[in-house]
């Protein structure tokens, strides 16, 4: 299938404003010590991307082309990520009296959670700007993505994974032939360790953030969202936040498909979900704060909640606060119940990063918060089977 060429046009800090190369390898700016987003012509690219031309084309990342940052096809890299299905959990909704209630399910992703989509497009960029090995701090999920994306493009992956991440992460990251090296410690301690690795080895540092393209691949979670909505964005999306990529994603999604003429300025409320044991977005929105302090002594059984220093922290908060949403924090104990209350009411076995949404929907409902006539979608990230 072909698909239209890549509208790159350069990388930009959000915070100085700065234009860096975008046909070069970056990380991020370095004066901010602020994430780079990626721009594109948007003008052209609305020649070719229209509600009728994708019609006509394959489903997948790829299928939005024009706004994503490979150039050349043959570097398009693939395992069938994204194009998951956007469920109406019709018992739940009954059960919590909400009339339109819906589970975006990352669980089918390869390698069990979404975290493929940024890593998919990440390696792939790379890879085409000539670059063959990568390093990576991780809980788990982002490390088994980038160990299976570095495989299928013959590249070479080194994960500094927290010993206590699940065993589904541990195997499938030596499965995938990239080399594991356990941390004890947190993700702050691993993401140390792999900076360092990267200065010493050369190694393509792929922490969130850290680099300009999994938020592009994670942009597609609002752009699948938008297009199976029939371009009528919901009213709120409750998203598990950890390192926020996700939902800095799809606030850019929103915002690109705005000037594409896909949508209007209406936005969904946007909602943070974090972990009673790790709430630096929380405490830094409650607190009016427009960074997010460290969070000391964090721990959560939901591991991708377990981000205690949010680099990408003024474009989350931000985010939410434009889009009038709101973070709260829930707890492990209820996470564990709504994880189990999902699978046996909608046939979801989530993850409990995807569970505690559904905990913090019942904490919206509780305090008026949420209406319930609103059109709600939840996001389960990942899949219950990889924290088993
Ligand atoms: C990484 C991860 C998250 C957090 O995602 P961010 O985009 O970093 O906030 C949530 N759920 C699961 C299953 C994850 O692996
Ligand atoms: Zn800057």
């Amino acid at each position: 299938m072909w698909y239209p060429e890549s509208a790159l046009t350069h990388l930009e800090c959000p915070h100085c404003g700065k234009h860096f190369n975008a046909d070069e390898v970056q990380s991020f700016c370095q004066d901010c010590c602020e994430p780079l987003l990626a721009r594109y012509d948007l003008v052209s690219a609305r020649a070719t991307l229209t509600r009728e031309s994708l019609v006509t084309r394959p489903s997948g990342i790829w299928r939005w082309s024009e706004i994503m940052p490979v150039r050349a096809p043959a570097f398009r890299l693939t395992l069938g990520e994204g194009a998951t299905p956007l469920l109406k959990a019709v018992n739940l909704g009954q059960t919590l009296g909400l009339t339109e209630l819906y589970i975006k399910d990352e669980s089918a992703n390869p390698t069990g959670s979404f975290k493929a989509r940024g890593l998919a497009i990440a390696v792939a960029r790379a890879v085409e700007l000539g670059l063959r090995s990568f390093v990576i701090p991780t809980a788990g999920n982002a490390g088994g993505a980038l160990a299976a994306y570095a495989a299928r493009a013959c590249a070479q992956a080194h994960v500094f994974m927290l010993v206590d991440a699940p065993m589904s992460n541990q195997i499938e990251v030596k499965m995938f032939g990239a080399e594991l090296v356990l941390v004890d410690g947190l993700i702050s301690d691993a993401a140390r360790l792999a900076g360092e690795a990267s200065r010493l080895h050369g190694w393509f540092d792929v922490s969130t953030f850290k680099e300009p393209y999994r938020c592009e691949g994670k942009k597609t979670l609002g752009l699948e969202l938008a297009e199976a909505l029939s371009w009528d964005l919901p009213d709120v999306i409750i998203y598990p936040t950890g390192g926020g990529t996700g939902l800095v994603g799809m606030w850019k999604a929103f915002q690109e498909l705005e000037q594409l003429g896909f949508i209007g300025s209406k936005r969904p409320r946007m909602v943070s979900v974090q972990a009673e044991g790790c709430a630096p977005i929380v405490r830094a929105l409650t607190g009016n704060n427009d960074r997010a302090q460290f969070w000391d002594g964090a721990s959560t059984i939901a591991s991708g909640l377990r981000v205690p220093g949010v680099f990408a922290d003024r474009l989350v908060l931000s985010a939410i606060r434009e889009s009038n949403g709101t973070a709260l924090a829930v707890s492990d104990d209820a996470i564990l119940i709504c994880q189990r209350e999902l699978a046996a009411s909608e046939g979801i076995f989530a993850s409990p990063e995807g569970a505690a949404t559904l905990a913090a929907t019942r904490q919206l409902l509780a305090s008026g918060w949420l209406n319930k006539d609103e059109r709600v979608v939840l996001f389960n990230t990942g899949s219950g089977l990889k924290s088993l």
